[in-house]
């Protein structure tokens, strides 16, 4: 009998694993593994929105591994990291020792090895994902052997493992690229959507980090643009996220019924709008809370299609939905090389929609994701999207190797679940 509930942030996946162990040491993780038991599927904070860890085996998580920051060097400015610890502790860790990650997405609360084995993106054409940026992995392998991966020793494993969704091992911790710890001047403001797009390429190339959210039935975009200064920090980050989504919310409970009515009002609160700046540690200024629980689809399209892409997207969801009411976010990406990187071969553009965690997303599936395939995107692998083998080899050059290489190092299939199973095209009992 199933002895634990497990669910994702959203609550959309839940699953009942048989047991939930989290190891204190590598000999506790090694026996874990060794274990003769069933199938294995490893946790971070649980914030994809895909069913990548539910498992009715056994669920692992490494949050009771101590230690942040492993060591570091600040003239290779490179840290060896926790795998199982959060951004947050790990940038709090970093600070300590005057060093940041070069990069973060919206939040922080993610794993290193969940943010990682996911693709996990910021903004900025400057910027690949976290992963990029990991330069040494140590991995366990479904035979409890560890392994280590590196630009000089098992190259090929490094490609394959720095987005690898939980599929080859058990990442215990990485050597991770960061640099000194800076600040950032962060400056948020509306502007029309024809102006925030037709700047949107200009944004990218000036400032160190752009993205911008733009609302179905309005006419303008909140932008947010983080430059690198060295003046002194002044202001804070309130959390008004949360508030200004229960607006939104209330705002299309009562003006649903209304096209005209809504964008009229939505419009006139956002060009009422304050702009607002601060400086702050880079990592204070990145990353923000989320609080209001929602579903979301992210795809990476190729540069020439992103903002197109956004455009229909909006277009459709105006003419079809008009129970959507979360904004859009739209971010760019520099490439990278690792095998089932979306960002491999080069930048994307990721447009990523929202639904209120109570609300249908059948919508995603039927209007925005054919949008999104017929212009080349790639599904964010922690978030919602319908792929399974047959589509992915066909976005991925690197597929049959990743495939390859996961049946020779987990030649059982420890680590699959149904659904990575159809990831990687293999049939799954339980
Ligand atoms: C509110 C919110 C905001 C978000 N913002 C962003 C954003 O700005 N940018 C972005 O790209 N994504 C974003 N995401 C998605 C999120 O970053 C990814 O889904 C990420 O994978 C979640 O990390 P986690 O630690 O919760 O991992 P989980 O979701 O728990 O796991 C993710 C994957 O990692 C594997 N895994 C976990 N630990 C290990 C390990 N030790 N070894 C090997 N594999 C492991 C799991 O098996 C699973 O396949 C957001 C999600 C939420 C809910």
């Amino acid at each position: 009998m199933a002895d634990v509930n497990w669910q994702n942030w959203s609550g959309h996946v839940r699953s009942t694993p048989q047991k939930w162990l989290k190891p204190k040491d590598m000999t506790e993780l090694r026996d874990a593994l060794r274990a003769p038991d069933g199938h294995v599927r490893m946790v971070g904070k649980g914030h994809s929105f895909t069913a990548l860890a539910a498992t009715e085996g056994t669920l692992i998580s490494l949050d009771e591994i101590p230690g942040t920051v492993l060591s570091c060097d600040r003239n290779a400015e490179t840290a060896r990291l926790q795998a199982g610890a959060s951004l947050n502790a790990l940038s709090r860790g970093l600070q300590q020792q005057g060093l940041a990650f070069k990069n973060l997405g919206d939040i922080d609360v993610q794993t290193l090895a969940g943010a990682t084995s996911t693709g996990t993106h910021g903004t900025g054409v400057g910027f690949p994902c976290l992963s990029a940026e990991m330069v040494e992995i140590n991995l366990m392998l479904a035979s409890g052997e560890l392994v280590t991966a590196s630009t000089t020793e098992n190259a090929d494993l490094l490609h394959a493992a720095r987005v690898a969704i939980g599929s080859l091992g058990i990442i215990t911790d990485a050597t991770v690229s960061v640099r000194p710890a800076y600040r950032l001047h962060r400056r948020t403001f509306t502007r029309s959507l024809q102006d925030t797009l037709a700047h949107a390429m200009g944004s990218w190339r000036t400032h160190r980090n752009f993205e911008f959210f733009c609302l179905p039935f309005c006419d303008h975009a909140f932008n947010i643009i983080h430059d690198e200064t060295d003046a002194d920090s002044f202001g804070a980050k309130e959390n008004s996220d949360s508030n200004a989504v229960m607006q939104l919310k209330r705002l299309r409970d009562l003006l649903g019924w209304s096209k005209p009515l809504r964008r009229a009002l939505l419009n006139q609160v956002a060009r009422h709008q304050k702009p607002e700046e601060m400086i702050g540690t880079s990592w204070e200024m990145l990353a923000s809370e989320r609080n209001n629980r929602f579903n979301e689809m992210e795809y990476h399209l190729p540069v020439d299609q992103g903002l197109d892409a956004l455009q229909e997207v909006l277009a459709v969801i105006e003419r079809q939905r008009r129970d959507v009411f979360f904004p859009i976010e739209c971010r760019q990406t520099a490439g990278d090389d690792a095998w089932l990187s979306p960002f491999q071969g080069g930048p994307r553009i990721s447009v990523a929609v929202h639904a209120w965690h109570e609300d249908s997303v059948d919508w995603f599936f039927e209007h925005v994701e054919p949008i999104f395939r017929r212009r080349g995107g790639r599904p964010h692998w922690g978030k919602m999207h319908s792929l399974t083998a047959a589509d992915l080899r066909e976005l991925y050059p690197d597929f049959e190797r990743f495939t390859a290489l996961r049946r020779e190092l987990d030649p059982g299939g420890r680590f699959l679940n149904a659904h990575t199973a159809d990831l990687w095209g293999e049939t799954f009992g339980s």
